[in-house]
């Protein structure tokens, strides 16, 4: 059964509708993401056909659009007056070859890239929202300035939420310009350790660098700014770390927009976990997966991607996490078999409560995504 409604009054009918009949709904994008979306529920709820009007003001770095709005469509129109997103959102066709998604799929996954060490993470960008609740109330909140917020920070709650709490319609976005030249030094760096302690050195340098990932044998550190200022910078840079090589303009941005999605980086067939944890620990995360599995860093080591080879289904990343790095850690198999090891591990007691509790505010039936919850399955 599928719900594909046109107008956000017939969106909330549908969802009141649900609701009274305890009929799940997989809230999907384009449902890029195998496991969550369509097929995940009792009914599918299609967004796509939910348009409406594109509100850019390049003047004040300021973007309203339709949550059904595809990412790519999104990038296109920013470059065009020389804007971005500066939370860098990755792709995800390199990883499941289902499509670029959705800005509201992006969102509400709290999709951050490369630069979100740099530029701040998708939610502290998101401005605004209106949408639907599970209870099928439609909401608006936030607005279009930063110190906006009366009452509860709506925007920053439901951005990362999955589609568990509200369906969003509409988003507003801060955007910035995007920098006009780039360029990447290219280190040596066979351990993650060695990785991780010039990318640290890195983060010291004055300037520039947006970018600090490493690919099991070197570390990338890319440098973003004006033509004029780069050279200096490149220069600063080079001065204070090893030696290492430079690619400038098309080849640099090539490889960032592959380093944020993962593309060519993960073999077809192999398992992908995501780990945020503290960049010191990531060594000891390497130094507890089994031989036959692949370690990448992102976020100058605050973000690690284990790949492991299909077979590998079992292995528990959550407890080699919370060995690596304890209650910091955190761990989610992106792309993989379904196994015994869960997607997500449950959350603490604690957590686990209040997040039932606020489930219970927007949610009280339960019937929205059910397969986004924590400890899911997909
Ligand atoms: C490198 C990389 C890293 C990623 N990291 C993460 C991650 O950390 N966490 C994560 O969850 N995903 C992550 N993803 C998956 C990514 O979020 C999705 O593939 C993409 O955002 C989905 O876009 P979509 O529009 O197809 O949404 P779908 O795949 O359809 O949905 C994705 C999620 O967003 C929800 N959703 C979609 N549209 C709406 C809406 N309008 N209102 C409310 N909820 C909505 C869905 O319920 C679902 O939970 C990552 C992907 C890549 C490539």
């Amino acid at each position: 059964m599928a719900y594909r409604p046109a107008t956000i009054e017939e969106l909330a009918e549908m969802i009141r509708e649900a609701a009274a009949h305890g009929r799940s709904l997989a809230v999907s994008g384009t449902g890029s993401r195998p496991g969550i979306g369509p097929g995940a529920a009792d009914a599918d709820l299609d967004l796509t056909g939910l348009g409406g009007s594109i509100d850019h003001d390049p003047g004040e770095l300021l973007l309203t659009l339709p949550a059904s709005t595809p990412l790519d469509h999104v990038e296109k129109l920013l470059a065009q007056s020389g804007q971005c997103l500066a939370f860098e959102p990755p792709s995800p066709d390199a990883i499941w070859g289902l499509g670029h998604g959705t800005i509201g799929g992006a969102v509400a996954s709290g999709l951050s890239g490369p630069r979100r060490p740099f530029a701040g993470a998708c939610r502290d960008h998101v401005l605004g929202l209106s949408g639907v609740t599970g209870r099928g109330e439609i909401f608006t909140a936030g607005g279009k300035v930063l110190k906006n917020v009366t009452g509860f920070d709506l925007p920053r709650l439901l951005t990362g939420s999955r589609g568990t709490l509200a369906v969003l319609t509409q988003i507003t976005l801060k955007v910035l310009p995007l920098a006009p030249a780039q360029a990447t030094l290219l280190l040596p760096a066979d351990t993650a350790a060695k990785a991780v302690r010039i990318m640290a050195d890195a983060l010291m340098v004055d300037g520039g660098i947006t970018g600090a990932a490493w690919s099991e044998s070197e570390v990338q550190l890319r440098i973003e700014s004006s033509s004029a200022v780069l050279p200096a910078l490149v220069d600063a840079a080079r001065a204070r770390l090893p030696a290492s090589t430079l690619i400038e303009g098309d080849a640099s941005r090539a490889l960032w927009a592959a380093i944020a999605s993962l593309y060519d980086h993960a073999h077809a067939d192999e398992i992908i976990w995501r780990c945020p944890l503290p960049a010191n620990r990531a060594p000891a995360l390497a130094a507890l997966l089994p031989p036959d599995a692949r370690l990448r860093l992102d976020w100058a080591g605050a973000l690690a991607w284990v790949l492991l080879p299909a077979g590998a289904a079992d292995l528990d990343v959550h407890g080699l996490v919370a060995q690596a790095a304890g209650r910091d850690g955190h761990a989610e198999r992106l792309r993989g078999a379904a196994s015994a090891i869960p997607a997500r591990a449950p959350l603490e007691p604690g957590l686990a409560a209040l997040s039932a509790r606020v489930k219970a505010l927007f949610d009280p039936a339960g019937i929205l995504s059910p397969a986004a919850a924590p400890g899911g399955a997909a």
